[in-house]
């Protein structure tokens, strides 16, 4: 675990110098993780420059997917089992990938919302995904992931006319355990509440941040 937040700390330390924000995309299976970086890319492609880093415990199918919408790269991380990305996955993917021709990065990390919470890649801000599938109190029930996410994006709010989900409540359990979390809502299968999704993203590009004076750290 040092190990991985020295690596972290390269990594922070290489987007810093490039200008380039990294958000790492975190959620349990099938919130929609993939499909909100297709519909980014293919919406956002001709603006800015994307990179893509994604994880799965199996297969290269979510990069094959990710890769359909873009030029830009995107690299297959296959974790054979290990229920997360880590520090040194993302050191490597970096090396592949020429920061200084990018505007962000995305990771998209393991459907998994316990291990990622504790492994830090280095990443600007990670972004905690839900669909309105889940519980209202899955916030509550994986306190750390909504305690490290500086976003949550609440997904597939076009299925709430046919799921007792309610989004108030689901606003208030992440509150409960981060009053600072900021929520979208989104569908990515229908578009609904992209457009808002997509000025954040631009805010966050590079350009955008170094005239705003720098990348977080
Ligand atoms: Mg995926």
């Amino acid at each position: 675990m040092e190990r991985n937040d020295a690596l972290a700390r390269g990594v922070r330390e290489r987007l810093g110098l490039s200008g380039v924000p990294a958000f790492n995309l975190v959620s349990s299976p099938g919130s929609g993780k993939t499909l909100l970086l297709e519909r980014t890319l293919r919406d956002l492609g001709d603006e800015l420059r994307i990179a893509v880093i994604t994880g799965d415990v199996q297969t290269q199918n979510d990069a094959d997917r990710i890769a359909r919408w873009t030029q830009d790269l995107v690299q297959a991380v296959v974790t054979g089992g290990a229920c997360h990305l880590d520090a040194s996955q993302v050191t490597d993917a970096l090396d592949a990938i020429d920061l200084d021709a990018l505007d962000l990065v995305f990771i998209e990390n393991v459907g998994n919302l316990v291990c990622p919470a504790s492994w830090d890649l280095g990443e600007t801000a990670k972004v905690v995904l839900f669909s309105v599938t889940e519980g209202e109190d899955k916030p509550l029930k994986y306190p750390k992931m909504f305690q490290k996410a500086r976003y949550a994006v609440l997904n597939k709010i076009d299925l709430l006319p046919y799921v007792p989900f309610e989004v108030e409540k689901a606003k208030a359990c992440a509150r409960e355990v981060n009053p600072t979390i900021e929520f979208f809502l989104t569908s990515a299968l229908t578009g609904e509440g992209l457009d808002v999704w997509y000025d954040f993203v631009r805010s966050q590009a590079k350009d955008s941040i170094l005239a705003a004076g720098g990348v977080e750290t």
